[in-house]
C-alpha cells in the first residue's frame, strides 16, 4: 500500500513549478483526506455504495461477493439504521465500517425485512450495541428455521459449491457465467461463514407499523403479510420519497415466489405503487423506480396466466421443464427461479381445484 506522502511526492514531481501548479498541489493536498474517506467507505468486494439522498445510502450487492441481497445505511440523526445486513458476517463487517465512516453516530437499529438468510445473517456483527428489529412473524420464523437451515447448509453448501465451481470452469456462455459467479459466491458465502454464525434474534418486534423518529428524518417500517414470505416489511422515508423494499421487489432478476403468496403479493405491490415515493431499492438488482414495480407485477401475472393455461390444457408439472423463458425476461438473472415459480403456481392452482 502506498503511503500518502509518497503519492503526493509523485504528483508534485509530475507538475512543473508555477502558480497554477501550486494552486493544483494545494487543491490536491486539501482534497486528499476526502479521497481517503471515500475510498475507505466504498472499498468492499461485496457491495458498492449508492447515495440516494443526503444521509441515505443503498449498498448494492456485487456479483461474486458475499452480500447477496442489497442493504441500506440511513442516518436518522445521532443514530444510524442498517437495513438488511447481508448473508455473511464478513460482508456485514464491511457494511458496518462503511456506516461508521459515513456517519459519526452509533449504529442503533438493524432491520431484517424478512426471515430469509441473505437478509438476516449479518445482524450478529452489530450486537451488542444495536437493536435488531423485525416483524413479530419474521422473528418467529427466524427462531424456528435458522438452526435447521444452518445445520443443513453445513452439509450441502460445500458439495454444491464444488459442483458449481466445476460448472463455472466448463461454461463458455458469458451470460450463464455471470449467473454461475453469483451462485458460486452464494454457496461460498454459506460454506465459509457456517462455523461462525450466531443468530441474532430480533429484540424489537412489531405488527403493522413502527415509526422511528430521528433528528434528521423519520423512518416508517410497514408490514405486509403474505407476500414474498409470510411477513415482509418495507422501510419508507417519507421526506425523501424512498422505499427499501426487501424481497417484495426484484429488478432484472426473477423473483423467488415459492415461499410466498403470489396473488396477494400483486395486491401488495399495487398498494405500494400508490405510495408517495419515487425511488425503490429492491432486495436484488439495481435501484429502481415505480416502473419496476409495474414490471414485477406483470411478471407475477405472466406466471399466473401460464400456470393457469397449463392446468386448463391438462399438462403435467414435468411439462414445465420443457418450457423456455419468455423473451421479455431472457436477460434476467436468477433464471433457475422461472421454472420453480411456474411449478409453485401450477401446484397451488391444482390444490384449489
Ligand atoms: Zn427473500
Amino acid at each position: 500500500m502506498k503511503s500518502p506522502g509518497l503519492l503526493n511526492h509523485k504528483i508534485i514531481q509530475k507538475i512543473k513549478p508555477g502558480v497554477v501548479s501550486f494552486v493544483c498541489i494545494c487543491a490536491l493536498i486539501l482534497l486528499f483526506p476526502v479521497c481517503i474517506v471515500n475510498a475507505q467507505t466504498i472499498d468492499s468486494k461485496h457491495f458498492r455504495l449508492e447515495k440516494l439522498a443526503e444521509g441515505v445510502y443503498a449498498a448494492i450487492h456485487i456479483n461474486g461477493g458475499y452480500a447477496i441481497c442489497n442493504a441500506g445505511i440511513i442516518n436518522l440523526g445521532e443514530k444510524t439504521l442498517i437495513f438488511d445486513p447481508f448473508i455473511t458476517p464478513e460482508a456485514a463487517l464491511d457494511l458496518r465500517t462503511a456506516a461508521e465512516t459515513l456517519f459519526d453516530n452509533p449504529i442503533t437499529f438493524v432491520v431484517n425485512s424478512h426471515f430469509h438468510n441473505d437478509h438476516i445473517r449479518g445482524s450478529q456483527v452489530f450486537v451488542p450495541g444495536a437493536s435488531i428489529i423485525s416483524t413479530t412473524t419474521t422473528q418467529e420464523y427466524i427462531v424456528k428455521h435458522e438452526p435447521e437451515s444452518i445445520a443443513d447448509e453445513k452439509e450441502y453448501a460445500p458439495k454444491r459449491l464444488a459442483q458449481l465451481k466445476a460448472e463455472l470452469q466448463a461454461e463458455k456462455d458469458s451470460v450463464k457465467r455471470i449467473e454461475l459467479v453469483m451462485w458460486v459466491g452464494y454457496f461460498e458465502a454459506l460454506a465459509t461463514s457456517n462455523s461462525e454464525l450466531k443468530t441474532a434474534i430480533p429484540d424489537i418486534t412489531f405488527e403493522d407499523k413502527l415509526i422511528l423518529y430521528g433528528k434528521e428524518r423519520t423512518a416508517e417500517l410497514i408490514e405486509f403479510q403474505k407476500g414474498h414470505t409470510e411477513s415482509d416489511l418495507i422501510l419508507f422515508l417519507p421526506k425523501e420519497k424512498i422505499i427499501f423494499m426487501g424481497d417484495l421487489l426484484f429488478i432484472n432478476n426473477h423473483p423467488w415466489l415459492a415461499d410466498g403468496y403470489p396473488e396477494n403479493l400483486i395486491t401488495t405491490l399495487n398498494n405500494i405503487q400508490q405510495m408517495d415515493a419515487d425511488t425503490f431499492i429492491p432486495g436484488h438488482g439495481r435501484v429502481g423506480s415505480k416502473d419496476d414495480i409495474v414490471t414485477i407485477t406483470d411478471y407475477i401475472e405472466m406466471i399466473k396466466l401460464k400456470a393457469l393455461n397449463l392446468v386448463n390444457e391438462g399438462k403435467s408439472a414435468e411439462d414445465i421443464d420443457e418450457l423456455k423463458i419468455p423473451e421479455d425476461y431472457g436477460d434476467w438473472l436468477l433464471s433457475n427461479f422461472y421454472k420453480m415459480n411456474l411449478k409453485f403456481m401450477y401446484e397451488s392452482l391444482q390444490e384449489k381445484d
